[in-house]
C-alpha cells in the first residue's frame, strides 16, 4: 500500500513520519512521581515491543520525576502529556523528554506558548497536538464533529507556526470511530504533519480492539498514519499486543508470533482453545516475525496452514507437526504444547 508521505520528525531516536515504519506507542498508568514504578512499567512495555511511552504530567513532583526517569536506564523516548500548565512543560522540556503532547491554544497567554516553543527548540524535540473530540471548546465548537476537530487542529498548529516553530506532530482522536476516521482523511488534505492515531475512550479490551481495529485499520489502508496507539481499559501491556496485531494484520510491521487456528468442531482431538492460549502466553517476548499453526485435527490441519513456518495438528494417536505444509515428526498427544514451545525457541 501506498503511504501517505508526511513530514519528518524524530521522537528521541524514533523516526516518524516519511518513510519510517509506523511506531507504537502507549502510556503509563503508574503516577509518574513513582519513578521506580513508572520505570518498571516502561521497561515491560518496551520488552513489548513498545516504541514510545508517554507519560501523564498532572503536577510538579511528576514534571521533576521526568528528569530522574530518563537518567536511569529509560530504553524508549518519553513524551510528556501536559494540559493548560506551561511550567510542568518548561520543566520536563529541560528534563530530557523527547517530546511534549501539548495544546498551545489551551495555554494561558502567548507568553507561555513563546516560552514553551523557545524550550523544545532548545532542547530539539517535537510538539504533539492532541485533539480530542470530547475536549473541543464547546463555545466556539458547539459539535464535536470531524470538521471541528480538524479547525481546532488548525488553530493549535497556526500558534507553533507563528513562533516558527514546526516540529508538530497532530492527533485527532474520538470515541466514535467513523468521527475518528473523517477528522484524518480531511486533515491529509489540507496539511502533512504525521498523524498519530487512535480511537480513544475506547472502552474494555474487546471492544477497543474491534473498535480500534476499524478506526486505525481502516486510515492506515488509505496509507495515513505515522505512529498508533490502542487505547484500552486496562493494562497497557494489552495495547501493545493489539498494535502489533493491527500492523502484522496489514502487513506494515511483521513482528512476533501470528497463530493460524482453527475455530475447532466436533472432529478435535485436543483443546485447541488453551494451547493457543499457553503458546501466545509463553512465546510473548518473541521479536521476530513467525506464523505458528494450531489445528484441531489432521483434516484441515497441514494444507490450510501450510504457509505457516510450523504447526500441529491432531490425530486419533497423538499428532503431527509439520513445517510449511510438510508433516516432518511425530508428537505424542500430551506432547503438543511443549513440542510447539521446542520449535518456537529456534527463533528467540
Ligand atoms: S481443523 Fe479439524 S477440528 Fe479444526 S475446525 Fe477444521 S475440521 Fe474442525
Amino acid at each position: 500500500m501506498e503511504r501517505r508521505k508526511s513530514l519528518m520528525l524524530k521522537i528521541g531516536n524514533v523516526e516518524i513520519g516519511g518513510n519510517a515504519p509506523v511506531s507504537i506507542q502507549s502510556m503509563t498508568t503508574t503516577p509518574t512521581s513513582d519513578v521506580e514504578a513508572t520505570l518498571a512499567q516502561i521497561l515491560v512495555l518496551a520488552d513489548a515491543g513498545c516504541d514510545i511511552v508517554r507519560l501523564g504530567i498532572p503536577d510538579t513532583e511528576s514534571a521533576r520525576a521526568v528528569k530522574a526517569i530518563k537518567s536511569r536506564g529509560c530504553p524508549i523516548p518519553v513524551v510528556a502529556d501536559i494540559h493548560f500548565d506551561h511550567k510542568l512543560a518548561l520543566i520536563c522540556a529541560d528534563g530530557g523528554a523527547d517530546g511534549l503532547r501539548i495544546n498551545p491554544g489551551n495555554l494561558k497567554k502567548p507568553e507561555h506558548v513563546r516560552d514553551v516553543v523557545k524550550a523544545c527548540k532548545n532542547a530539539n524535540i517535537p510538539i504533539r497536538i492532541g485533539v480530542n473530540a470530547g475536549s473541543l471548546d464547546r463555545a466556539k465548537y458547539p459539535v464535536p464533529n470531524a470538521e471541528a476537530m480538524v479547525q481546532s487542529a488548525l488553530e493549535h498548529i497556526g500558534l507553533l507556526e507563528k513562533e516558527d516553530y514546526y516540529e508538530i506532530k497532530v492527533s485527532l482522536k474520538s470515541h466514535d470511530v467513523v468521527t475518528m476516521i473523517e477528522a484524518n482523511r480531511m486533515f491529509t488534505r489540507l496539511r502533512n504533519y504525521p498523524l498519530h492515531l487512535g480511537v480513544t475512550e475506547a472502552g474494555d479490551y474487546a471492544q477497543a480492539l474491534v473498535k480500534n481495529s476499524i478506526g486505525i485499520g481502516a486510515l492506515l489502508l488509505d496509507g495515513i498514519g505515522d505512529t498508533i496507539r490502542v487505547s484500552i481499559t486496562g493494562d497497557p501491556l494489552l495495547e501493545i499486543d493489539a498494535a502489533r496485531m493491527i500492523l502484522r494484520s496489514l502487513g506494515l510491521r511483521m513482528e512476533g508470533v501470528e497463530i493460524v487456528s482453527c475455530p475447532t468442531c466436533a472432529r478435535k482431538e485436543f483443546d485447541v482453545e488453551r494451547t493457543v492460549r499457553e503458546f501466545l502466553d509463553r512465546t510473548r517476548g518473541i521479536k521476530k516475525y513467525i506464523k505458528v499453526a494450531i489445528m484441531g485435527c489432521v483434516v484441515n490441519g497441514p494444507g490450510e496452514a501450510s504457509d505457516a513456518d510450523f504447526g500441529v495438528a491432531a490425530g486419533k494417536s497423538g499428532a503431527v507437526l509439520f513445517k510449511k505444509g510438510e508433516v516432518v515428526k511425530k508428537i505424542a498427544a500430551g506432547q503438543i504444547l511443549e513440542a510447539l514451545l521446542e520449535e518456537a525457541g529456534k527463533y528467540r
